[in-house]
């Protein structure tokens, strides 16, 4: 398969499902960063909200948008994001993986970590998207491989998004107050100027980082996906870091490779 350019990777921050419906400056970054680059043919998303034991990829042919929250408004629960599945692109990844087994799962759907961010991207839903999901019992580096073993998919016209948050600890998380922890703050730092240093081996080991890193992970699913769009950075890729905003114990900051 050919397509005219290399597509970037994109690791996203998602926060709060609301930036679905929302028009902010974490919006208006999403929508920009898809306004700069060519229309992908499809769409390969690693959602922090797929974990599973194993590695799967979505095969389903009208994939169902999942509303996997609770406590917001009905609004959001009336969402649906209609893009089509890729059956034949979820066999070619599955094949592309070389050091883990990859299964086609034929019913998972798109999860808020994915439809909450294309729908501003891409708000007429007619790109095929699929879902990867994150084996959570594996260590940091057999993310960052999977994600090298899928970079040919930037010839191909797959867009690649990560979709998470380098900072994210919800306990600690304050809905009245936006002001952000020092050592949220830090951890972003710290985390940014490692992506930008190309330095990518202490990212694919942050809980050896310190302790403000292992309070902005207490959990890894949100920083996972961030392993898989370095994977997939090649020697002389631009990098672009945008959205870079905490608020509280969450941070938005979010990555352009290539
Ligand atoms: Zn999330």
């Amino acid at each position: 398969m050919t397509f005219s350019s290399t597509l970037p990777a994109l690791f996203i921050g998602h926060g709060s499902p609301m930036n679905a419906l929302e028009d902010n400056a974490f919006t208006r970054g999403w929508r920009d960063v898809a306004a700069r680059i060519e229309k992908p043919r499809a769409i390969l998303c690693v959602s922090a909200h797929w974990t599973t034991r194993g590695t799967y990829v979505s095969g389903a042919a009208s994939p169902e948008t999942i509303h996997d929250f609770y406590g917001f408004p009905q609004p959001l629960f009336d969402v649906r994001y209609p893009a089509p599945g890729n059956a034949a692109l979820a066999r070619q990844i599955a094949q592309s993986v070389k050091s883990t087994p990859v299964q086609i799962d034929p019913t998972y759907g798109l999860d808020h970590g994915s439809w909450s961010v294309l729908r501003v991207m891409y708000p007429d839903a007619d790109i095929p998207t699929l879902q990867l999901s994150i084996d959570v019992t594996k260590p940091g580096e057999f993310h960052y491989r999977v994600g090298q073993e899928l970079v040919s998919l930037r010839d191909e016209g797959v867009l690649v998004i990560g979709s998470g948050n380098i900072v994210h600890n919800l306990r600690e998380f304050d809905f009245r107050n936006p002001t952000p922890g020092a050592w949220a703050i830090r951890a972003d730092t710290l985390v940014r100027d490692k992506i930008l240093a190309n330095d990518h081996a202490p990212l694919a080991r942050w809980h050896e980082l310190g302790a403000d890193v292992a309070r902005a992970v207490p959990t890894p699913e949100h920083y996972l996906p961030l392993l898989y769009v370095l994977g997939m950075q090649r020697d002389g890729d631009s990098l672009r870091i945008f959205n870079e905003t905490v608020q509280s114990a969450i941070s938005m900051t979010s990555v352009q490779i290539g």
